[in-house]
């Protein structure tokens, strides 16, 4: 075993507040592009110019031409090591939180119980009216379709329920993120550049005294804060930690 990840068992033994922050490459392995890799979402397309409020506004056919590619196939995946990891950390009963960049529902789909997943950037799991507030499961997306775009009973068109670029953050979901993180002994840091903010800058609500544990494949703006940092492949990574602890690989 690499003296990094013996490292970090030996923090997982002495903490009981866990707290996990994730992002896209948690979830890579499932199958689902990050947005900055090579491979990622931003060599095909930028999401920065289509999933806006914006282009949501003033060109619903071509944000939801965008979109519609990615609810279809969002109940195809399936969670991978790094949300089982996640969820044997719950139920040896270390975790406190996840709270979590990603907007596919994997973290719950693992094992996690829902009332653990702080999702800050929403959900593709239902679709929104911005005009009364009306919440749609996802598998309504086509019986909802008038022509190419999903309409709420109220006549606007439907939005899926996450964060676009322009959009706010929620804040019941960010308030419970810095209280969890606020209150953690331990917070690893998962899949994620930190670079997009107000999610990169949560680290920083952790308490003095916190440790702090990175797994990643490239550096990010934390390393130097660190007490560990595994490198490598976060799916093999997340397995042998599973294993350390006596779990069987998934
Ligand atoms: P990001 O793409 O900026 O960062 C992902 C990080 O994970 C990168 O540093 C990458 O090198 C690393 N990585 C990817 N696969 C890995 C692997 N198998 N092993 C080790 N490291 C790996 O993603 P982000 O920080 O989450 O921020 C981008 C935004 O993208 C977020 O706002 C998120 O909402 C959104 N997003 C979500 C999903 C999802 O829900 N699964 C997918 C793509 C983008």
């Amino acid at each position: 075993m690499s003296g990094e990840r013996k490292e970090l068992l030996d923090l997982i033994g002495e903490s009981v507040r866990i707290v996990a922050l994730t992002g896209a490459g948690i979830s890579t392995a499932s199958g689902i592009p990050d947005f900055r890799s090579a491979g990622g979402i931003w060599e095909k397309e930028d999401p920065m110019e289509v999933a806006t409020l914006s282009v949501f506004r003033r060109d619903p056919e071509r944000f939801w031409a965008f979109y519609r590619k990615r609810l279809d196939t969002a109940g195809s995946y399936e969670p991978y090591p790094g949300h089982a990891f996640l969820a044997h950390l719950a139920s040896l009963g270390k975790l406190s939180a996840v709270v979590t960049q990603n907007i596919d529902g994997l973290h719950q789909a693992g094992g996690v119980d829902a009332a653990l997943v702080h999702e800050v950037h929403g959900s593709v799991r239902e679709l929104e009216c911005l005009s009364c507030g009306e919440r749609f499961p996802r598998a309504r997306l086509d019986e909802l379709t008038v022509g190419t775009l999903p309409v709420c009973a109220c006549g606007e068109v439907l939005k899926p329920a996450v964060v676009l670029f322009e959009e706010m953050l929620p804040e019941p979901a960010v308030e419970r993120s810095i209280e969890a993180i606020g209150g953690c002994d331990l917070l690893l840091l998962i899949g994620s550049s930190l670079v997009v903010y107000p999610a990169a800058g949560l680290p920083g609500y952790r308490p003095a005294g916190a440790r702090l544990a990175v797994i990643n494949d490239e550096p990010t703006p934390w390393e130097s804060d660190a007490d560990v940092w595994l490198s490598g492949d976060i799916a093999e990574q997340c397995g042998e930690l599973s294993a350390g602890l006596g779990f069987a690989r998934d």
